[in-house]
């Protein structure tokens, strides 16, 4: 047979593709094993090729796939991310599959599944003594009649006592499809609530609207955004489609998860996100690629995931940084998702309470449509704010008498109140007062963290730590002060202070991997508690009975230089904020300031968002800043301190830019992280296509140029800061 030739991309950070030759007809997309720099890698396929220019072709090693895994729109997104964020193809195929796919291996369609036999149906509580828990399994089994892996986590059914049951005849070992398993998919129509006219209103819009458009639904905090996605995903799934919900972390909305499956069967919604098995994330991606299951929840990666037939995605908390991928290949999934919508002619409804600028700018230029929601469901009031002065009293674990005042006067009532300090550990800073001496990082330009449980001082960039030294190691004096209040500081004051509350410290490092996994972020109490937490507190948690917030320092954000400060404070504290009052309860928040009379807590104050958000807007073109530029940075990082902004100097010197089309180089906010020092130079233009052309030429310079070894330079499009 003649020999074929094939163009290959392999998953390295390189532009450039491989050909291999195969005497098999292989689809575009698919994935191959081939020899490379003497071992065996997975690649995937670009395209044939007619007649090759480059001399001793390797052979295809094996082919994986004969037919791709991935279909026609997903194979040209991979393009377009590639042309658009300037990334290496091979990587962005790679992110399309699971770990798994990507070591070459299959993914099995049956499982192995526990099921009841006839003996097993008719067995009585009597027939087992005391062995109580056997009994209470098979209980398990007699009403669901059979279970998976996951079904027996779920259920706490232990490996000794399947044993047992199945050594009595109850239980049986039986391999099924996934397609066939005895699963809930049903819809419950019950457990939709039913929608307010303001609701119904949108609801109708975007039913009625055409089917490729881009929807921002942008409403308060407690209005009910979901439940209007969750009525147009029914829609979907009644006519067979299915559908992609992007979330920013699985298990800080934790209520989501729980919902979606009350409402479209627990066995229909599949769950994709970096904390999951490889085993687990394999079969998920498998159960949605070939239709076995209607939806798909995910973190940022999950908008890669190919689809049978896809037909709405979802971006709930679009404004949230996390979509944005800041390592490896830099791209935005909000953003690629709209684009993949327009691929396959589907729409996008994206949700906030506070809208990233980038999508209401798009609102006010029409690409995408706008939906207000003005009031909070059951007609909850929005909540009260107050300022309180920093300067005005002593400070006590930085919480002002007044603060700690109205705290007390609320648990007193029975309710609970969070306390929001986005500062992690105890002591952000030791200090010597002797000699002015403080722990920095041996690895990063910043300041070491002083944490208890155990006592140690953390790098927050690399992770280093280093046990707390008991004496200055400068002068020896026995010296050391803390400053500043982090959140384990807080929480101990609190503690001892309201001794008979309960004190929950919420951030990722009380929180386990576990919890974060699980959905039991937050306790479930209705008792009066004290909550603390860093940003994480922000997300969507709904609490009842929460009444105050406390934001201890609301001034962090106002006077840095990153131009999109204002917004994410803005958004910050009014997600904080809004926690605050539900249904019955009023609530009131307050923001402590050092700069009390700052118009910006004034305008937080009015928590009118929209209001904020068009003021910094306009602000923004003023100032010629994004969403009103396109802005494209130039890493470059390197061991050695000179070389980075030696490299950018000499990009930015060959790009010939006029004075209004770059910043920099300049040194990051952090010059050196984890080793390496950091300079970035940063191109803009009102011209999409220009700032583009220059990206494309920066890179053709990366490619071809010689100071690789040493530096590695990084090109991030639309950047966040
Ligand atoms: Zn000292
Ligand atoms: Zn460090």
């Amino acid at each position: 047979m003649e020999n074929l030739y094939y163009e290959v991309a392999l998953p390295l950070p390189l532009r450039n593709s491989f050909t291999y030759s195969s005497n098999i007809k292989i689809s575009n997309g698919s994935r191959v094993q081939v020899p490379f720099r003497n071992r065996e890698i997975v690649g995937y396929v670009l395209k044939k090729q007619s007649s090759p220019n480059v001399k001793s072709i390797k052979p295809i090693t094996k082919v994986l796939d004969r037919n791709s895994l991935i279909d026609k729109p997903s194979y040209d997104l991979i393009h377009w991310i590639a042309n658009y964020y300037k990334a290496p193809i091979g990587e962005i195929f790679k992110s399309y599959f699971p770990p798994f796919l990507r070591k070459g291996k299959k993914i099995k369609d049956s499982i192995e599944v526990y099921a009841i036999t006839n003996l097993g149906k008719l067995a009585s509580k009597e027939s087992f003594g005391r062995a109580k828990k056997q009994f209470e399994a098979l209980e398990v089994f007699q009403h669901k009649l059979e279970l998976s892996r996951p079904g027996l986590k779920a259920n706490k059914i232990s490996k000794a006592i399947l044993d047992a049951l199945i050594s009595k005849g109850y239980l049986e070992k039986k391999s099924r499809n996934r397609n066939e398993l005895k699963t809930n998919k049903e819809l419950n129509s019950e457990a939709f609530f039913e929608l307010n006219d303001e609701q119904n209103k949108i609801y109708k819009s975007i039913k009625n609207s055409s089917a490729n458009l881009t929807h921002l639904i942008f409403g308060v905090t407690g209005s009910g955004k979901t439940e209007i996605y969750f009525h147009l995903i029914r829609d979907f799934i009644e006519k067979g489609k299915q559908v992609l919900i992007l979330v920013p972390e699985i298990g800080l909305t934790p209520n989501l998860k729980a919902e979606i499956e009350r409402r479209f069967g627990e066995d229909n919604v599949a769950l994709l996100h970096s904390e999951m098995s490889e085993k687990d994330r394999a079969h998920a991606w498998n159960d949605i690629n070939k239709g076995f299951k209607s939806i798909l929840i995910g973190t940022r990666s999950a908008i890669f995931t190919p689809f049978k037939d896809l037909g709405l995605i979802v971006v709930d908390e679009e404004h949230d940084s996390s979509y944005k991928q800041i390592d490896g290949f830099r791209y935005s999934a909000r953003d690629v998702a709209v684009y993949r919508a327009n691929l396959e002619k589907i729409s996008v409804i994206m949700c906030s309470a506070t809208p990233s600028l980038e999508s209401l700018k798009n609102c006010q230029d029409e690409k995408y449509c706008l939906h207000k929601l003005t009031r909070r469901v059951k007609d909850a009031r929005q909540p009260n704010f107050e300022i309180s002065d920093l300067r005005s009293s002593e400070l006590k674990s930085g919480l002002t008498e007044y603060s700690l005042n109205e705290i007390s006067k609320e648990l007193s009532k029975g309710n609970q109140v969070l306390v929001f300090l986005n500062k992690k550990g105890y002591a952000p800073m030791v200090f010597c007062n002797k000699c002015g001496w403080t722990p920095e990082c041996s690895n990063c330009d910043v300041s070491m963290v002083y944490h208890i449980n155990p006592k140690r001082l953390v790098c927050h960039h690399c992770g280093t730590k280093h046990p707390m030294p008991v004496a200055c190691l400068n002068c020896n004096e026995e010296s050391l002060e803390f400053f500043h209040t982090g959140t384990e500081k807080l929480e101990e004051f609190l503690n001892e202070y309201f001794k008979n509350t309960s004190v929950i410290r919420v951030d990722r490092e009380a929180l386990g991997k576990e919890q974060l996994r699980s959905n039991s972020v937050l306790p479930d109490s209705k008792e009066p508690l004290i909550l603390v937490g860093t940003q994480i507190l922000a997300k969507g948690h709904h609490m009842p009975n929460l009444t105050l917030v406390v934001v201890v320092d609301a001034d962090s954000g106002l006077f840095s230089v990153d131009h999109k400060a204002s917004e994410r404070l803005a958004q910050l504290l009014i997600q904080v904020s809004g926690r605050a009052g539900r249904e019955d309860k009023e609530g009131r928040v307050i923001l402590q300031s050092f700069v009390p009379e700052h118009p910006f807590l004034e305008k937080i104050s009015s928590f009118d968002y929209g209001r904020i958000a068009n003021e910094i807007l306009k602000e923004r073109q003023t100032s010629k800043l994004p969403p009103f530029v396109y802005q494209i940075n130039i890493h470059a990082e390197s061991l050695k301190r000179p070389l980075p902004e030696k490299v950018l100097m000499e990009i930015s010197h060959s790009l010939n830019l006029n004075d209004d089309e770059f910043i920099g180089p300049k040194p990051e906010l952090i010059e050196k992280r984890k080793n390496y020092f950091r300079w970035v130079l940063t191109l803009k233009s009102e011209n999409r296509k220009k700032i583009h052309a220059l990206a494309n030429q920066v890179i053709k310079m990366i490619d071809q140029g010689d100071y690789s070894k040493n530096v590695r330079v990084g090109i991030d499009v639309d950047p966040l800061n």
